[in-house]
């Protein structure tokens, strides 16, 4: 869901009291940029508290604009129905739960299921950073949500908002590789160091004794500003890249010799977001700064959020993460900057196995004599829907077998720590409720993504997750008649361009431009290592698949033996791509 909020919180015709006027001019006439108004109650909000416990007092059906945004930190975001907004605002929340590494016990996978049946909307959502999402939890509701999160010992606080989001990392639970262990272990020591400290969520939604101690003092790292934008940390395996680490604000890949982890290559200055014709916003891959030990890691990280804390853009939220900043510095200036920080140099980073993505679906030992099984989950939601009963499928096998929960960053399933007696038993649950397994499903449906979009995200000008099985479809049947239908392709498709489900890496990505109508991007590599380009725009729905089409058919005829669809979109380079796929309804497209 809307996890990328990048633009200002000025809503038409809904402009907040708090929110400042415009730039006043400074000495030289040139209007002097001034923070954004959410900025100001960032400041004001006394350790995020500002009036949410009073508001949650009132009967009103929702909160203020300030509210608003500072529940946002608490893991909450206020939504309303876009398929009812002609009846009138029907409003409810999004409540997000903040998993690191994705890592959650039966239980905790059985409250999530109950609160989406009791409070939400009978489905839970996987995000693309390995949280739950439920949506539909109306206000009278979140308290109870909350608790009932934090009773099994899951919180939403630092879920969302200006701070560091859920730390990934790759979900694995493989008993006898000692790497995946330091990796997970790295992955929760970065989540509790970068916690928010305040006390807040804890007096407003657990009763906790009020103990405000004065603005910023609680947040040694943050202060009362909170960072400039969200900020996200990923971990990732050597030669795994299934939490899209190129992607991320920082990024840690572990250099490994002899089942150890030596360290790790760090990475920062990646993000996915930007908004269409402003050319100067735009996804960004990272780049690799140096090397860490493991004992480094974190004390680097924190200086790499305070260097982002203090010189981050506050003045214009479409600048303010942390990859406009390096833009604007360039790698060495960054670089140094933290080096002087740290007290010392940093070594190059280290020469490390070339990623792919492993999306871990499927049966697999976990060396200590039990399974796990990966579940594709279709755009991350865990539902019901028609012959499709994953959703009583997971409740069924959660609570009969009681495995751990994995959710992947590819927004799918692991269930761990399977007997061997079990495995028969799980399966026939999932036949049972027509649940495909693995091999029945085309590796497009595989590696494909959806961001939740409509009628949830407030900032979604398209569909996404609701339409791309149907455009699936048709690319299904496309590849099959190209002989192409064992392709392991990436499709991501998102509402807007702010692009929560990393469409910018992928072989195929639609990005939503108004109603109905997409950005086509092609050419970027399925293990997150390039970023694609757009191809076409402003193609309609009904038309994506036709859009692509000619592409497939090209791929088909021309492609060098086992060269992937993007790195053929990337060799051959837009123009000849669309010289040679250009048909008169592409060209109307373009205009
Ligand atoms: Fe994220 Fe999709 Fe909403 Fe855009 S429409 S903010 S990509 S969830």
């Amino acid at each position: 869901m809307a996890d990328e909020a990048r633009h200002p919180p000025r809503l038409p015709g809904k402009r907040p009291a708090r929110l400042p006027g415009p730039p006043k001019p400074g000495p030289a006439g040139k209007a002097t940029p001034q923070k954004t108004g959410l900025e100001t109650i960032k400041e004001e909000s006394r350790g995020l508290r500002g009036t949410v416990a009073q508001a949650l007092q009132s009967d009103a059906d929702h909160f203020d604009e300030a509210e608003k945004q500072i529940l946002k930190f608490h893991g909450l975001y206020q939504q309303d129905d876009r398929d009812r907004r002609k009846e009138g605002k029907h409003y409810a929340f999004m409540v997000r739960s903040k998993i690191p590494g994705g890592r959650l016990t039966a239980s905790q996978y059985l409250v999530h299921e109950a609160l989406a049946d009791g409070y939400g909307n009978g489905t839970l959502r996987i995000t693309t950073r390995q949280d739950f999402q439920l949506h539909g939890v109306l206000k009278g509701d979140l308290r109870a949500s909350l608790r009932a999160i934090n009773q099994s010992l899951v919180t939403t606080l630092g879920a969302c908002g200006d701070l560091v989001r859920n730390v990934m990392c790759c979900p694995v639970p493989v008993a006898d590789d000692p790497v995946l262990a330091q990796i997970e272990a790295l992955a929760q020591r970065l989540s509790d160091h970068f916690t928010p400290r305040t006390r807040a969520y804890h007096e407003i939604w657990l009763d906790g004794e009020k103990v405000y101690n004065g603005a910023g003092g609680e947040e040694p790292i943050y202060g009362e500003g909170y960072l400039p934008r969200k900020f996200k940390i990923a971990v990732a395996r050597p030669g795994d890249n299934c939490v899209d680490v190129y992607t991320q604000d920082v990024g840690l890949v572990a250099v490994a010799e002899d089942g150890a982890v030596l360290g790790f290559n760090l990475l920062a200055g990646g993000g996915m977001g930007m908004t269409h014709k402003k050319p100067e916003t735009f996804p960004r891959l990272a780049d690799a700064l140096a090397f860490v030990t493991p004992a480094e890691a974190v004390p680097v990280v924190e200086q790499i959020v305070r260097i982002q804390r203090e010189h981050g853009d506050r003045t214009d939220r479409r600048q303010a993460r942390l990859k406009y900043l390096i833009h604007r510095w360039g790698v060495d200036r960054f670089r140094r900057e933290l080096e002087r920080r740290l007290g010392y140099a940093l070594p190059p980073p280290a020469p490390t196995p070339p990623l792919d993505l492993d999306l871990h679906l499927g049966w697999h030992a976990q060396g200590d004599g039990r399974w796990f099984l990966g579940l594709s989950v279709e755009n991350g939601r865990i539902q019901d829907a028609g012959a499709r009963r994953l959703k009583t499928a997971l409740h069924e096998i959660v609570d009969t077998f009681r495995p751990g929960v994995r959710l992947t960053a590819n927004h799918d399933l692991l269930l761990t720590d399977l007997c061997e007696r079990d495995r028969a038993g799980v399966e026939a649950v999932l036949c049972a409720h027509g649940v495909l397994r693995e091999d029945e499903l085309s590796n497009a449906r595989k590696y494909a993504m959806a961001c939740p979009a409509l009628p949830t995200c407030g900032l979604a000008l398209a569909e996404s997750e609701r339409v791309l099985p149907a455009v699936l479809d048709e690319i299904e049947r496309d590849l099959a008649a190209f002989g192409l239908a064992g392709e392991k392709l990436s499709i991501r498709m998102t509402g807007c361009p702010n692009g929560c489900a990393r469409p910018y890496v992928a072989d195929l990505g639609f990005v939503g431009r108004s109603a109905d109508r997409y950005a086509v991007f092609v050419g970027g590599r399925r293990d997150g290592t390039r970023l694609n380009q757009l191809f076409r725009d402003l193609v309609p729905l009904g038309e994506l698949a036709a859009a692509v089409r000619p592409l497939l058919a090209l791929f088909a005829q021309r492609r060098a033996p086992g060269e992937a669809f993007g790195d053929f979109c990337d060799r051959l380079g837009l123009d000849a791509l669309q010289s040679l796929t250009a048909t008169p309804a592409s060209h109307e497209h373009a205009r």
